[in-house]
């Protein structure tokens, strides 16, 4: 087991994960169920990491996420119409659905 990335958001670690098994890569979420033990530690650390399960699929993986952040830039953006904060991998406004430009 070797450590991929996290990060701030569960919909991105599962849309790796979704990614890495298309290309029939296991892998692993930690972190996802986030419970007693977070206000020990930094919260950053309570991310959700993803974890590939056999090392030797470890370059490959790190491969294909950087390919996708590449592709799609994650920026959060606030929505102008409503004021809401969006992740950046949506195109429109959860909230409002008002478009991102
Ligand atoms: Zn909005």
């Amino acid at each position: 087991m070797k450590k991929l990335t996290s990060a701030d958001s569960l919909i991105t670690i599962n849309h790796y994960k979704n990614l890495l098994a298309a290309e029939g890569i296991r892998s692993e979420i930690r972190n996802e169920f986030l419970g007693a033990v977070v206000w020990e530690i930094p919260w950053v650390e309570a991310w959700p990491e993803l974890w590939v399960v056999n090392d030797l699929d470890f370059d490959r993986a790190m491969q294909l996420i950087t390919s996708v952040e590449s592709e799609s830039p994650s920026a959060p953006w606030r929505c102008k119409k409503c004021g809401e904060e969006n992740g950046g991998q949506f195109a429109v406004c959860w909230k409002c659905s008002a478009s991102v430009d």
